[in-house]
């Protein structure tokens, strides 16, 4: 028996797929192999491609949908330790048009930071003084995901119906994806870019390949 740990680092996340694809079939070209594959659905060789991302200043509603996303791994700032006095926070648009409600959520979040502050200046532990802090607090993250599970998150997150921060983030991160590795992502996307829209409830306005393009500067 032999046995070897592997590592490839001269090796891109596309080669990589490729040998991976290529091992299955005998076939000599890796990029046709990796082609193949994916054109009959043969995901799994994607999963051997991790791609990771740091993403800053997204709610923590944000975070709520993100970390549903079971395959992905995360690395979270913590509201234990990181002291959260200040606390930045999403607005939604929806909120910020309308400014008698601007007002509001201002004075609201306003009000929360006191709480916070006058909780930690008494000696309430950090870690139970974030009890009182909103969705719209901001937070930052790193999350990594295969090709395969990033493939799915963008069916899902990048489809109109997904809510817009999270849709978002889901466009910036197929763009970058696209971009570092064209031949795995090359068609990914939401569902309505295959075809029909698999939603039970279209949103008749079915999104183009050509938006997430990376665009030279
Ligand atoms: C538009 C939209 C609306 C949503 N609304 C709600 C809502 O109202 N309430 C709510 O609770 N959630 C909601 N969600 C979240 C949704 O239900 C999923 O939890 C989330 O999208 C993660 O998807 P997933 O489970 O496919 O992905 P992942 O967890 O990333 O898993 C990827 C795939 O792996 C497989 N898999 C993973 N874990 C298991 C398992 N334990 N058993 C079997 N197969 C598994 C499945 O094939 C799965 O599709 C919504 C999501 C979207 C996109």
């Amino acid at each position: 028996m032999n046995v070897e740990m592997i590592s490839w680092p001269w090796m891109d996340e596309e080669a990589l797929c490729g040998m991976a694809a290529a091992t299955c079939t005998g076939a000599k070209d890796h990029g046709k192999a990796l082609e193949a594959a994916l054109k009959s659905g043969h995901e799994s060789v994607l999963e051997h491609a991790a791609f990771t991302f740091r993403v800053e200043g997204v709610s923590r509603a944000l975070l709520a949908q993100m970390t549903r996303h079971r395959l992905a791994s995360f690395s979270v700032k913590s509201q234990r330790y990181i002291d959260m006095r200040d606390m930045p926070s999403v607005v939604p648009a929806s909120i910020m048009d309308d400014p008698d409600l601007m007002d509001e959520y201002t004075d609201l979040l306003e009000d929360i930071k006191g709480f916070y502050r006058r909780a930690v200046e008494k000696g309430v532990p950090k870690e139970d003084a974030r009890y009182i802090t909103p969705q719209a607090a901001m937070t930052d993250f790193i999350v990594t995901m295969n090709a395969r599970e990033l493939r799915h998150f963008f069916r899902l997150r990048c489809c109109r119906r997904a809510q817009w921060e999270i849709r978002a983030l889901a466009d910036e991160m197929l763009r970058l994806a696209k971009k570092k590795a064209p031949a795995l992502f090359d068609d990914a996307g939401p569902g309505c870019l295959a075809g029909e829209c698999p939603e039970a409830k279209p949103c008749g306005q079915p999104r183009q390949k050509g938006e997430w393009e990376w665009q030279k500067t």
